[in-house]
């Protein structure tokens, strides 16, 4: 169909059905409605990909000390390591290097920003990505590449869970579910966004007898396979129900479909399914392309094409950039004088409407059973929830035996010993997997596992009992020598979440290696800078996520109050390449204007 084709949009319609299907997802409970995974759920979280091995406590001192083995970890230790700061320790949960790569190999998962901007430091470490959007392995494969060429290793400590951080005598005391308690000049913590796996709160879900697992930890001795997609043997003869149509459930449920007996999706809300077109790199594009600072141009582009920037080309071209694309054509259209705020948010409103239209257009064109088709239906605006974007999901619910169980926005009603209860009707299974995503939007002492005393005894809990302070992101004032390595209240990029990461491992390797040089102790931002700073992020918020009027999710708190709380999750108001732009001026001055060096 042409685009003059279609029939006109009916914009009211339109609202009022997201409306609608909102307030049928709405429920008192917001985050409370899930698990944590500790006492009798506790095994959800055991590592299955690698054995704990024994080794002793450390009670040395390091320079600095890095919590989590993620991107952030690693870029963060390549920067300092470039910058002759030898002596970092990271201390990582998991057995290995990787974070989310590591904790995810579930059958499918590949990343949804294209490889050439997602995966950090391809330039310094001389890696072709394989395909535009690669696959876990080869990005878990590539974190362990950052982690030998910069020499990572060497100190580093897996298996290992910090669980006490404590400002003291001048450094910090470092200590660890393992007995470790040794000491660091410096610290940075980058524990990952998402990285708490969390069950439904769903009535009867300790009753289940047959297997369960975890999305974030895949039981391949159970399913047969591997993460590389190999076909999972041992679901052959079995009924196996998911849990959860999230960005994982998207990845995973293609290969379910081929090697189940049955299989039941069990929906509360569909995700956006737009178009993948992965495709293998051609490497001769790749060596004509990569002259020397590609990525940096790749990152700037696609940041500047995805967030509204100005950009002659781009070099993307997908499903994330085509939404800054649309709206950026409208918003050209319209003439000078009419470039007014209402009339941008309108544009906006009408090419999001013009988008999703298109993506339920693609559920009827591919999925056979009407009745399937119209189930699949996302009834929100793009941003509202994860976009998502595959060339097999629809197509599998046309697989003899893949059943989609839509609760209409209700969830799960039970489980029970041999199944999965929807509208009354138990569906009988052997295996139930739970792709029902990581906790976010709870404390961030109560995500990283530990809480931090800065100077004078005060916690970093109290501290932020209001919500989140800091500097760009990663100060927080009397927690000298402390750094977060995360994109809230810096750029807020959530469509490249590594590129926001690697900014700010380069800011800190910056003025680590200038406190080095200097022969300075301490650097701390000073309680004005702070405060100017999250003023200037109230006065715009810019980059915030979420919407009240948008469905229920963990983009906009469940669809929860947005309190101060919430609305401290800003970004720079300028947006994200101004705020790159800028801390780059702010690091190179060598003014480090906001702190304090002792
Ligand atoms: P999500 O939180 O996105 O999805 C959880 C799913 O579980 C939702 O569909 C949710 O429904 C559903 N659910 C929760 N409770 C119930 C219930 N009681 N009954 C039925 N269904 C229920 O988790 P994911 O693991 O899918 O993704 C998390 C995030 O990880 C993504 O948003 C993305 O940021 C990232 N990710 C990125 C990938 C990539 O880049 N390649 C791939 C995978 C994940 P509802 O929507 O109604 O809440």
């Amino acid at each position: 169909m042409t685009v003059a084709d279609r029939p006109a949009i009916d914009r009211d319609a339109l609202r009022r059905k997201y409306r609608e299907e909102r307030d049928k997802r709405l429920r008192p409970d917001g985050n409370d409605q899930y698990l944590r995974l500790t006492g009798r759920f506790a095994h959800y979280l055991d590592d299955p990909y690698t054995p704990v091995t024994e080794r002793a406590p450390k009670t040395d001192h390091v320079t600095f000390a890095f919590i989590g083995g993620g991107f952030a970890g690693l870029v963060t230790g390549a920067r300092l390591k470039e910058a002759g700061v030898e002596d970092v320790r990271i201390v990582e949960k998991g057995g290995d290097f990787g974070g989310t790569w590591y904790w995810n190999r579930y059958p499918g998962a590949q990343c949804d920003t294209a490889s050439f901007v997602y995966m950090p430091l391809l330039e310094e470490t001389g890696h072709m990505p394989t395909e535009k959007y690669a696959h876990a392995p080869e990005i878990l494969e590539h974190c362990r590449r950052i982690g030998k060429h910069y020499g990572l290793y060497d100190n580093a400590l897996f298996h290992t869970e910090v669980v006490d951080l404590e400002w003291i005598g001048g450094r910090w005391l470092v200590r660890t579910n393992r007995g470790d308690a040794f000491t660091a000049q410096f610290i940075a913590m980058g524990i990952g966004p998402l990285h708490v796996p969390k069950l439904p709160g769903i009535p009867g879900i300790e009753e289940f007898k047959g297997h369960s697992f975890h999305t974030s930890r895949w039981d391949y001795a159970y399913t047969g396979g591997d993460p590389s997609g190999a076909h999972m043997d041992r679901l052959a003869g079995k009924r196996v129900a998911i849990i959860g149509t999230g960005a994982t459930a998207v990845q995973c449920v293609p290969h379910l479909a081929r090697a189940c007996a049955e299989l039941y999706v069990f929906q509360r809300t569909p995700s956006s399914v737009d178009v993948r077109d992965n495709r293998p790199t051609d490497p001769d594009w790749f060596a004509r392309m990569a002259t020397p600072g590609w990525q940096q141009r790749w990152l700037e582009n696609f940041t500047a094409n995805q967030t509204g920037g100005q950009a002659d080309e781009d070099l993307v071209m997908d499903g994330w950039t085509d939404i800054a694309r649309r709206v950026r054509a409208r918003i050209g259209a319209l003439a000078p004088e009419h470039r007014t705020a209402p009339n941008m948010l309108a544009a906006f409103e009408d090419s999001d409407f013009e988008k999703m239209e298109e993506i339920r257009a693609r559920v009827d064109a591919i999925v056979e059973d009407r009745e399937t088709a119209r189930k699949l239906q996302a009834w929100y605006r793009q941003l509202c929830k994860r976009p998502c974007f595959h060339d097999e999901y629809l197509q599998a619910f046309n697989v003899p035996g893949t059943h989609l169980v839509d609760t209409d926005g209700r969830g799960v009603e039970r489980i029970t010993e041999r199944g999965v209860v929807v509208a009354g009707k138990e569906y009988e299974v052997d295996c139930v997997i739970y792709a029902s995503g990581f906790e976010v939007g709870t404390d961030y002492s109560r995500r990283a596992g530990y809480d931090l005393t800065g100077r004078d005894g005060v916690r970093l809990s109290d501290r932020w009992s209001e919500g989140m302070r800091t500097l760009h992101g990663i100060h927080v004032h009397g927690f000298p020598n402390a750094f977060l390595v995360q994109p809230t209240q810096g750029a807020n990029l959530i469509s490249n979440i590594p590129h926001n990461l690697t900014e700010a491992g380069r800011t800190i390797a910056v003025m680590v290696k200038h406190a080095l040089d200097h022969g300075y102790d301490e650097i701390e931002v000073t309680e004005e800078a702070e405060d100017a700073w999250v003023e200037l992020l109230l006065s715009g918020g810019g980059m915030l996520l979420g919407s009240p009027d948008c469905t229920p999710g963990y983009y906009n708190n469940e669809g929860q109050e947005l309190g101060l709380r919430w609305r401290l999750n800003a970004g720079y108001p300028q947006g994200a390449m101004a705020y790159f732009a800028y801390i780059d001026g702010w690091r190179t001055s060598n003014a480090f204007e906001g702190l304090e060096f002792r």
